[in-house]
C-alpha cells in the first residue's frame, strides 16, 4: 500500500468508512453499539472498471442501509452479483435476503441457513472479481462459521469479527472456540506473508495497516488472558462471574456479557489442555 493514503488507519480517530483502496470501499451501517462499535462494516469489493462487485456482510436489515449499499455500488458503475458473510451473527448478515432479493445477487454463506443456492464458502474457494480471485480462508473461533478474505487486488483481508479495527474480539463461546480461533489467527499470519497483504479491513471499527503486528498483538493479547485465567483457576476462582471480576476488572456492563463468553472460552481450553496430551507435563 505504500504511498497511498489509508483514511483514519489506527486505533483513533473518528471511523465513518469510505473508499479505502481503489477496489475496496465500507458503507457503515447505522447500528453502532458498545458490540458493534460505530457499527457494521458492510465492504464493497470489484475492481476498477469492472461493472460487477462482491457484497461483503450487507450487516443490519434496515432499508436506508440496503439503498445506501445499492447507491454506492450504482456510483462505482457496477452491478452487486454475488454477496458474501464472514459469519452468520445478526449484525452482519440478517440484511442478506432483502438484499439478495432487490438486487439478484447469489448469498454465499459457510452457514447454509443463509445461502441464497447450494453453493457455500470453504476453504481455498475463490470469487470471481472480474478476473481477480477474492480467496477464502476459513477462520473459525470468533463464532463456527467465520471466514475471511484475501483481496489481491489491494493486498487487503477482509477480516469479519476475527479481528476488529479497535480493541479485541470476543470468542461467542460455546459456539466459538479458543483453540481454533488461536489457530486461525496463526493460519491469517501466514496468509498475510504469503500474499504479502498490507491492510486489514474489520467488521467492525477503523482499517489497519501493519498485519503481522496486528496478528503477534491479538496472539500475545489472548495469552497473557489465557495466563491470567490460568492463575485465577488455580488460586481456586471457578465462577465465570468472579473470573471476570478479576481478570476484565472495570468492564463496562455493557459488554461484560462478551466477556463472560470468552472466558468460559478460555476455561474450556484449559480444561481441556489439562486432560489432554500436555497433562502430565502440567501437573
Ligand atoms: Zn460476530
Amino acid at each position: 500500500m505504500s504511498g497511498r493514503q489509508l483514511p483514519f488507519i489506527g486505533s483513533e480517530g473518528t471511523w465513518t468508512g469510505g473508499d479505502v483502496t481503489p477496489a475496496t470501499m465500507c458503507v457503515l451501517a447505522p447500528n453502532p453499539s458498545p458490540w458493534t462499535l460505530d457499527g457494521t462494516n458492510t465492504w464493497i469489493v470489484g475492481p476498477v472498471g469492472s461493472t460487477s462487485c462482491v457484497v461483503i456482510d450487507p450487516g443490519p436489515a434496515d432499508q436506508r442501509h440496503l439503498d445506501a449499499i445499492i447507491e454506492s455500488a450504482q456510483a462505482r458503475g457496477q452491478r452487486i452479483n454475488t454477496i458474501a458473510l464472514t459469519h452468520g451473527h445478526i449484525d452482519h448478515s440478517e440484511g442478506a435476503a432483502a438484499l439478495a432479493e432487490q438486487t439478484g445477487a447469489e448469498v454465499l454463506a459457510v452457514a447454509q441457513r443463509f445461502r441464497s443456492g447450494s453453493k457455500g464458502l470453504s476453504e481455498a474457494d475463490v470469487i470471481d472479481l472480474d478476473g481477480w480471485p477474492l480467496r477464502v480462508v476459513v477462520t473459525p473461533g470468533h463464532s463456527s462459521d467465520s471466514v475471511c478474505f484475501v483481496n489481491e487486488i489491494d493486498s487487503v483481508l477482509l477480516t469479519g469479527d476475527t479481528v476488529l479495527g479497535r480493541g479485541t474480539t470476543l470468542v461467542a463461546y460455546p459456539d466459538g472456540s479458543l483453540r481454533e480461533y488461536l489457530d486461525s489467527l496463526d493460519g491469517l499470519r501466514r496468509v498475510v506473508e504469503e500474499y504479502s497483504l498490507e491492510v486489514l479491513l474489520p467488521g467492525h471499527g477503523p482499517v489497519l495497516d501493519r498485519p503481522v503486528d496486528v496478528l503477534d498483538a491479538y496472539i500475545r493479547h489472548r495469552q497473557v488472558r489465557l495466563s491470567q485465567v490460568r492463575d485465577a483457576m488455580a488460586a481456586g476462582v471457578q465462577d465465570p462471574e468472579a473470573i471476570v471480576d478479576l481478570v476484565y476488572a472495570g468492564i463496562a456492563p455493557e459488554v461484560r456479557p462478551a466477556a463472560i463468553q470468552t472466558v468460559l472460552a478460555q476455561v474450556d481450553y484449559l480444561l481441556s489442555e489439562r486432560g489432554g496430551p500436555d497433562a502430565q507435563r502440567q501437573e
